[in-house]
């Protein structure tokens, strides 16, 4: 098995709808924030980890291809394209080879950093906060106020992706499936309550080796 080439997808993703990807437990302050943003441990800004990305591009596909089984576990036949390109879940023995994707986690952009520092300067904070009210269907009213903090709509993050393509793909197009699945997650939504309308993205100024290109 042989190595073809490396692509490098670059581009901007755009929060369209206020984004919530959940922080680490340690993380929350007693008398802070219920349901705090991830946040890079030095910079304290916001940032979209690779895995979720990664984890959401495959979860559109797998559902797309019909590779969701009754476990709800991600797909590890060894088969197919799903398994190619994310790796087979829990799989040892296959002959796919490596792992064909590699998506790195997308930091703040210099454009959204100085919007961050902006607000910093104003006594603002760039990122907003929500609180959901749980309805009390029996006497129709809020209880348990919830405060998630959410990545502000408008915000910007880059983008990176990188694609191995092995001699064993020459038959199947690696990158137009990527390209697929990053369009899959605009049709979808990243990270926590995407059914009450968080997490909208939208993916633009994107290049495939420096190329522009129409997502
Ligand atoms: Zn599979």
């Amino acid at each position: 098995m042989k190595l073809l080439k490396t692509a490098q997808f670059k581009g901007t993703l755009e929060v369209v709808t206020g984004l919530h990807i959940g922080g680490s437990v340690e993380a929350i302050e007693i008398g802070g924030i219920d349901n705090p943003i991830i946040k890079h441990p030095v910079t304290q800004e916001p940032y979209i980890p690779g895995s979720s990305l990664k984890g959401k591009m495959r979860s559109q596909m797998e559902k797309k291809e019909g590779r969701v089984g009754s476990s709800g576990e991600p797909c590890g036949c060894g088969k197919c394209m799903v398994c190619r390109v994310f790796g087979p879940h829990k799989n040892t023995r296959h002959s796919l080879g490596p792992t064909r994707i590699l998506v790195r986690d997308a930091m703040l952009s210099e454009e959204s950093r100085e919007d961050m520092k902006k607000a910093a300067q104003d006594g603002k904070s760039y990122i907003e906060v929500k609180t959901e009210n749980i309805i009390d269907r029996n006497v129709g009213t809020a209880k348990h106020p919830r405060q998630q903090e959410r990545v502000p709509a408008g915000a910007k993050f880059d983008l990176e992706v990188g694609v191995q393509v092995m001699d064993l793909d020459q038959d199947s197009d690696v990158e137009g499936y990527v390209r697929e699945a990053l369009k899959s997650i605009e049709e979808s939504y990243i990270g926590g309550s995407g059914s009450r309308g968080y997490g909208k993205v939208r993916f633009t100024d994107m290049t495939l080796d420096g190329e522009p290109f129409e997502l």
